[in-house]
């Protein structure tokens, strides 16, 4: 019997559709910033889940919120509102821009939702032909058909027929292009204030500050997609707070439940009461669960003595990974915000970035990629300065292998 029960690696070709390709270990446990396989090899977590888990592991906050929730009531649907769902929009309101919140249970849902509104406003405000989106290239917004599409990489999008249309894509950082480009029939304008799949790329001031110039220029909604950005990971609560600019609607997600699913939208009361009643909805959206746990991961996020912290752990990082450069040169810069940071690999290590992270695994560390070229870093938050340590020696160990055999 419990052979039966038994799975490996293998069972994920059997059974798991193969739109993935997942590493080979299988890790069953976690702490903090350390998490264990089945074979109990220990690895040093750079990865976080993709800029997920903010607070590392099974963090007792997390854990005492979730099983507290547990214990008293999982799910009412959006029939009737709950306690944990109010008070995390009470502090996401307080921490932002933002007046009003609506909760999904993703990335992609609260970008789809906050293109609906976005399209929703227009046409109520101004007519259906003020219907473009302007978005970048290389931008990612989730995987729904409608975010895919606004996402700037073809390749996730063709080959499902036809596309939502009236959708722009521009070169992130080029003023001339979106200048030609926005009009007063452009509804809203998508992006990230620091794109993260793409291959963590910066907005230059000049160019977010025109966006948004131009935005109120000719009445278009500026959105920002922070889901990777935000709670806390570039340093700030949310990067536009760094960036000095403020968009219309904001989108959160990843970090924000900590490893828990849960996504939400934000914007101001005026743009938001153009979703009246019945607009949109989400079964599991605001979920007692999801926003318990949330709660317990945003007062921790918004210490100041926390958002300082990942200031402090940027530099350990930048410091280690410029040691090992110097030792074995294989990047051309670190670059990012925060805990959000990529190291791009330079001319003759073009392609190699798939390479360094299998190695990074045999050595006993989880990094991730953005592209083919950026080795790509997003740890907990709260990760220590020994696990840096130790997680930096591991990567130099993984970066002198593919070194020394290539
Ligand atoms: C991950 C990500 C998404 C998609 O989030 P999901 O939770 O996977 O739907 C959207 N936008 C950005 C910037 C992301 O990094």
């Amino acid at each position: 019997m419990a052979m039966e029960n038994s799975v490996d690696r293998g069972t994920f070709d059997e059974v798991m559709v193969p739109c993935y390709s997942p590493m080979e270990i299988i890790p069953v446990r976690g702490q903090g910033s350390r998490v264990w396989d089945q074979a109990d090899k220990e690895y040093i977590d750079f990865a976080g889940g993709i800029a997920v888990s903010c607070l590392g592991h099974c963090h007792p906050a997390m854990v005492e919120a979730l099983t507290t929730q547990g214990n008293k009531l999982w799910h009412l649907s959006n029939v009737m509102t709950n306690e944990p769902a109010l008070r995390l929009a009470k502090k996401l309101t307080q921490l932002s821009f933002a007046e009003k919140v609506f909760f999904a249970n993703s990335g992609a849902e609260a970008n789809e939702a906050a293109l609906k509104l976005a399209r929703r406003w227009a046409v109520d405000n101004h007519g259906p032909e003020k219907s473009e989106i302007i978005a970048f290239e290389q931008g990612f917004h989730g995987r729904t058909f409608f975010t895919v599409t606004v996402g700037g990489q073809s390749t996730y999008s063709d080959g499902f027929g036809p596309k939502p249309s009236d959708v722009i894509h521009l070169p992130y950082n080029d003023l001339e292009a979106f200048k030609a480009q926005i009009s007063d029939r452009t509804c809203a304008v998508m992006m990230e204030p620091l794109q993260g799949e793409g291959g963590i790329i910066s907005p230059t001031p000049e160019f977010i500050q025109a966006v948004r110039d131009l935005c109120n220029q000719h009445n278009a909604l500026l959105i920002f997609d922070e889901v990777q950005t935000g709670n806390g990971r570039t340093g700030d609560f949310y990067a536009y707070q760094g960036v000095g600019v403020t968009p219309d609607i904001l989108s959160t997600a990843k970090s924000l439940g900590g490893g828990f699913p849960i996504g939400a939208m934000l914007t101001t009361a005026e743009i938001a009461a153009h979703f009246k009643v019945g607009v949109h909805g989400s079964t599991y959206g605001g979920n007692p669960l999801a926003c318990a746990v949330a709660e317990a991961v945003v007062d921790i996020i918004a210490q100041p003595e926390v958002l300082q912290g990942v200031k402090e752990k940027e530099l350990r990082f930048r410091e280690g990974l410029e040691q090992i450069n110097a030792k074995y040169p294989i990047f051309s810069e670190v670059r990012g915000r925060g805990l959000l940071l990529g190291a791009a690999l330079n001319e003759a290590w073009q392609g190699r970035a798939r390479d360094i992270l299998v190695a990074a695994g045999k050595a006993g560390l989880l990094v991730l990629v953005a592209g083919p070229n950026v080795v790509r870093f997003t740890p907990s938050l709260l990760i220590s300065p020994e696990d840096i340590t130790e997680g930096l020696a591991r990567l130099e160990q993984a970066i002198a292998s593919v070194f020394t055999s290539s």
